[in-house]
């Protein structure tokens, strides 16, 4: 069955432009046009991604992004803002609201095709206790154990946790406080800076086998997992 996306836009023409794209990459298009829509939109078709406009006529993309991550039921679902602003303060202000992805219009369909499938890739339900390989690295998350080239190198569970989502999510740049969400949970409340002193205790780690480069630094951004 392919996925449900709801487009949430008061544009029109923008909104008609992104329910052809989406439906002709073989996804089911649903439409709202304002926040209020939207919600009604969510309960009745149980969508598998939210693409959000920032500015709406009623409430904002990104409060609206916020209330969907507060509900129980909607928390769960995907989201990528769509926005004209480009600047990196609004890309976090998204990001931290819970968006999953950012795109700035004009964006190409392409592009955004690509970042819905990248974004459904991530979300689909992965075994807890599936291992994973990347960059050199391999993760066993039932065992515990990680290896770094074959050999076995020893992790804290916090940073057993923060390899093993940087490794799940690869390619893409967390802030701290998306990291404190989804590695130490929302329900404690631990100083960002907790999460620069496990990034750095990570890469001592990974140093030796000359992988502390697997996570990067993005300046006024957060952190990111790479193998490129
Ligand atoms: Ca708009």
């Amino acid at each position: 069955m392919s996925a449900k996306i709801l487009i949430v836009e008061d544009e029109p023409a923008i909104q008609e432009l992104l329910a052809f794209n989406v439906e002709k990459a073989g996804f089911q298009a649903s439409c709202a046009g304002s926040a209020e829509r939207a919600w009604q939109q969510v309960r009745e078709n149980k969508p598998d991604l939210i693409l959000l406009d920032w500015m709406l006529p009623d409430t904002s993309g990104v409060v609206l992004a916020k209330q969907l991550r507060a509900d129980a039921g909607t928390k769960a679902i995907p989201i990528i803002m769509l926005t004209a602003r480009g600047e990196e303060r609004d890309k976090v202000a998204g990001l931290e609201s819970g968006a999953d992805d950012y795109i700035t219009k004009p964006f190409s369909p392409r592009e955004l095709m690509a970042r819905i499938r990248a974004v459904l890739r991530r979300h689909a339900p992965q075994a807890p206790d599936e291992t994973v390989a990347a960059g050199g690295l391999e993760l066993l998350p039932g065992a515990h154990r990680v290896s770094a080239m074959g050999r076995e190198i020893e992790l804290g569970p916090t940073e057993f946790r923060l390899l093993h989502f940087f490794m799940t999510h690869a390619e893409r740049v967390y802030s701290r406080t998306q990291l404190l969400d989804q590695v130490w949970g929302t329900q404690t409340f631990v100083e960002e800076r907790t999460v620069d002193v496990h990034i750095r205790r990570l890469r001592a780690v990974l140093e030796p086998a000359g992988m502390d480069n697997l996570i990067q630094t993005v300046r006024g951004s957060g952190y990111r997992f790479s193998v490129n």
